[in-house]
């Protein structure tokens, strides 16, 4: 490490969002300061993107491509070929308008004769307006120019996406990059491999923009943050590259990814890239690291960190109280270039436009989740259980900070849970300060949230809310502890709606004991929650079993026996496992995701729910007009 006092750069590896920035290094950024520690931030996520998708990038995928076998030009590569004087003319303008700088050639954009049109645009030809009118104004709904160009400009960078992928790198796309290489992978060897092959263009690329990340800023330290394991391989080969361009600056490796998947860690090799891995909020961690680093902390004072000594990894926590969440410092996005970030229309799902499309500053209501039971949950870490609240006028100080340095005044709450108390508090006090934002987060469909709430809620900005409807069961949501019932999430989505606050549902399908009955029955409960206009948006996840969730530590309740695990020295947090009601969950999955589909465009919704089924399934138990009852 160089001389002097420490400098802190914390990096945001690919692939993340790309709309807004990951707010983990917004928030450590914001703490180092807090705490008078020099510290800045980078987010080479969105600089490798826009360094790739620019007429220099295209040039040299171009180059790349001239070299394939035949095998190797699938129909995006020869389409980008054949159209490449077109793409490489309107690159940068596309970008720019979805940077929202140049927001006239939304015209040229919507009437489709501006872009090449590759193989992500067919779909587009398949939509069918079952009224017989303009099939993309049924598709797009009410939806503007503006919108219409924007959803055209992302299929062009998700063709161009399909030519990275098929042509430089197997791994390459927008939010999961090299995902398999790192999510639950006991063993460290398919990643070693990846980083010891030869670099190709995109390698190439995020090697140059690390080097001069570190050229800017001189950091003796640079912290990764790595929220998924779509980060991991990117994370690594920023650290090799500044490992091989200086040695001596200290790397750590943290965030959501590590916090959950390398608590086992006894991989000598990632300290090859590696000085530090810090386990769970970053904070204490880095405050004793930096005193360690500094002379004046011995080794056995670090905070959950592990590290490599001579006798192999050790994992260092020598406890002490975690850092009030009213003294983590308010987030800071100074140093990320706010106008370069790409508003994406990627899906017509309501809910995930928001989460894809504009600028939102992040921020926590609370830490951890207030309700902590929800059995396929990890709640046994730290990101979860431990749930401290802060007081509505600590939080209301942070939005007003935000607003003043980034001239945005919508927010995304990110917490798993947000509080009915706290949302309420913060609500007034926006009122109270007469401060006007947009807000949206995930809540629990807990009845407190009574109609006269959700009205104050949208009064303060609420524009939307998420939450876990999951396993539509009653029976399953007892097991899941979700502490909610259908007819309670019927009534309190209802009220949100009412309010004029967007409602989308998480849904689930295949939690342990689940029967083909139960997966029916649940999508007639989803088919007449859109029905009767409770949510609006909403998206099937498969249940996955984590070894830190209440399912995974005790499958015997819940009627299932765990697959046995590898020996971990890497990644653990996936776990098989074998449920004796044997549902073919994967075919159902796809009849769930057509119904789905179809409701949040208004279709279906008189349809009988075994019609979205391939095969034979059981008429549904549910009484026709269950949820219009519940709701009175
Ligand atoms: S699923 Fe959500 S509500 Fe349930 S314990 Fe986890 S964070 Fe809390």
């Amino acid at each position: 490490m160089t001389a002097g006092p420490a400098r802190v750069l914390s990096v945001i590896p690919p692939m993340t969002q790309l709309n807004t920035p990951y707010p983990s290094t917004a928030y450590l950024t914001g703490f180092l300061r807090s705490r008078g520690v020099p510290a800045v931030q980078e987010d080479l996520a969105l600089a490798l993107v826009l360094r790739l998708f620019s007429r220099r990038g295209l040039l040299a995928i171009r180059d790349d491509i001239q070299a394939l076998s035949v095998a190797r030009r699938t129909s995006p590569v020869q389409s980008f070929d054949r159209d490449f004087e077109r793409y490489l003319a309107t690159i940068e303008p596309a970008v720019a308008f979805l940077q929202g700088r140049d927001p006239s050639l939304g015209y040229r954009i919507a009437g489709r004769k501006f872009l090449p049109e590759g193989p992500r645009f067919a779909p587009l030809e398949a939509y069918i307006d079952p009224a017989g009118g303009d099939p993309l104004a049924w598709a797009f709904g009410a939806l503007g120019v503006q919108d219409r160009a924007r959803h055209f400009a992302t299929l062009y960078l998700n063709d161009i996406a399909d030519v990275l992928r098929d042509a430089v790198d197997s791994r390459f796309e927008f939010v999961r990059y090299g995902e398999s290489l790192a999510q639950s992978q006991a063993s460290f060897d398919p990643l070693a491999k990846a980083l010891a092959a030869p670099a190709n263009l995109v390698d190439r690329a995020l090697g140059e923009l690390t080097l001069e990340v570190v050229a800017r800023h001189a950091p003796s330290i640079v912290l990764v943050s790595v929220p998924f394991p779509g980060n991991v391989y990117g994370a690594f080969r920023i650290a090799q590259e500044i490992k091989r361009r200086d040695p001596s600056i200290v790397t750590v490796l943290g965030g959501g990814f590590v916090n959950t998947e390398l608590r086992e860690l006894a991989e000598p090799r990632v300290f090859d890239y590696f000085d530090y891995v810090t386990l769970d909020d970053g904070e204490r961690p880095l405050l004793a690291l930096l005193d360690h680093l500094a002379g004046k902390l011995p080794q056995e004072g670090l905070v959950r960190s592990f590290r490599r000594t001579a006798d192999g990894v050790c994992y260092i926590d020598a406890g002490g109280p975690e850092i009030p969440f009213a003294n983590t410092g308010t987030p800071t996005w100074d140093g990320l270039p706010l106008d370069r970030y790409l508003s994406l229309l990627d899906m017509l799902n309501p809910m995930h436009r928001l989460w894809s499309d504009a600028r939102w500053n992040k921020l926590t209501v609370a830490h951890g989740c207030y309700w902590k039971k929800c059995s396929f949950c990890d709640v046994s870490l730290d990101y979860i259980s431990r749930y401290e609240a802060v007081a509505a006028a600590t939080l209301v100080d942070r939005i007003e900070t935000i607003i003043a340095e980034t001239g945005q005044t919508g927010f995304h709450f990110v917490d798993e849970a947000a509080p009915p108390k706290a949302l309420k508090a913060l609500a007034e006090e926006l009122q109270r300060r007469q401060r006007a934002i947009s807000w949206w987060g995930n809540i629990r469909f807990e009845k407190s949230f009574a109609p006269a709430l959700c009205r104050l809620l949208a009064d303060s900005g609420c524009i939307a809310v998420s939450g876990g409807l999951e396993v539509a069961s009653d029976r399953l949501l007892k097991l899941m502890q979700k502490g909610v019932s259908v007819a309670q999430v019927a009534r309190v989505t209802h009220a949100f709606a009412d309010a004029g606050i967007m409602v989308h549902a998480y849904l689930m399908y295949g939690f342990p004991t689940q029967t083909v009955q139960d997966t029916v029955d649940a999508l007639e409960y989803v088919r007449q929650l859109f029905a009767a206009g409770c949510i609006q948006s909403g998206f099937f996840h498969r249940f996955a079993c984590t070894v830190h969730s209440p399912v995974g530590r005790d499958p015997g309740h819940y009627g299932i026996t765990l697959q046995p695990l590898p020996k971990v020295s890497f990644a653990r947090n996936d776990v098989g496992f074998v449920d004796p009601a044997g549902v073919d969950h994967d075919a159902l999955g796809i009849a769930l995701n057509k119904a789905l589909y179809n409701f949040m465009h208004g279709l279906g919704l008189d349809t009988d729910v075994r019609d979205w089924f391939a095969g034979r399934v059981p008429r549904t138990r549910v009484p026709r007009h269950f949820i219009a009852r519940a709701l009175g």
